[in-house]
């Protein structure tokens, strides 16, 4: 039998009501029939990377068990995007709903689909800190460990009001 797995995701929006659309994400994550014993950090406002004519992001971050292999998770991320009438406009430009598979397990993973840990996730805050919220002893292959990283790391997002957060 297939492994129960933890997996790590990162949840970005900034289009369309993006405080909502993190909060249906998250519906949509508790109510998936393979995800199992779902987490979920605080929510926090970030200030967009990449072109900054467009508005700011709202960031949290997953923590989930799963027997489905790393790409079948990709596939249910993206066809939670699609729901989300996913619009890629431009590279790191604005949209309704990222999900970025982080950490699957201690899997290192390239593939012309997949890569894992995500290859960005070391160097943005916006992904780190609330990961922290998980848990704070995570190991990101091959050899980091979080609480290193975000040691010598800005803390540049702002968390949202306690009213606003689901937690
Ligand atoms: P970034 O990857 O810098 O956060 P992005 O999230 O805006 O940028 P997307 O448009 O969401 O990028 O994804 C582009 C492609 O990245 C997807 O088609 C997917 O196949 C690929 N990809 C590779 N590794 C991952 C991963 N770990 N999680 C999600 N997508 C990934
Ligand atoms: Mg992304
Ligand atoms: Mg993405």
């Amino acid at each position: 039998m297939a492994p129960l797995i933890d997996v790590y995701i990162g949840m970005g929006s900034n289009l369309h009501e993006p405080l909502l659309q993190i909060k249906e994400a998250i519906d949509e994550l508790n109510a998936h029939p393979h995800f199992h014993n779902v987490k979920i950090s605080k929510i926090y406002q970030s200030k967009p990377i990449g072109p900054q004519d467009q508005p700011d992001y709202i960031n949290a971050a997953a923590y989930f068990q799963t027997f489905l292999g790393a790409h079948h998770v990709l596939d249910e991320l993206q066809a939670l995007e699609q729901q989300h009438g996913r619009l890629r406009k431009r590279h790191w430009g604005e949209r309704t709903l990222d999900l970025d598979l982080l950490l699957y397990g201690n899997a290192q993973i390239q593939t012309p689909r997949l890569t894992v840990p995500h290859p960005f996730m070391l160097e943005r805050s916006f992904v780190l800190f609330p990961l922290n919220d998980l848990a704070n002893d995570i190991h990101i292959p091959p050899q980091h460990s979080l609480k290193t990283q975000i040691a010598n790391m800005s803390f540049d997002l702002s968390p949202l009001d306690e009213e606003k957060n689901p937690r």
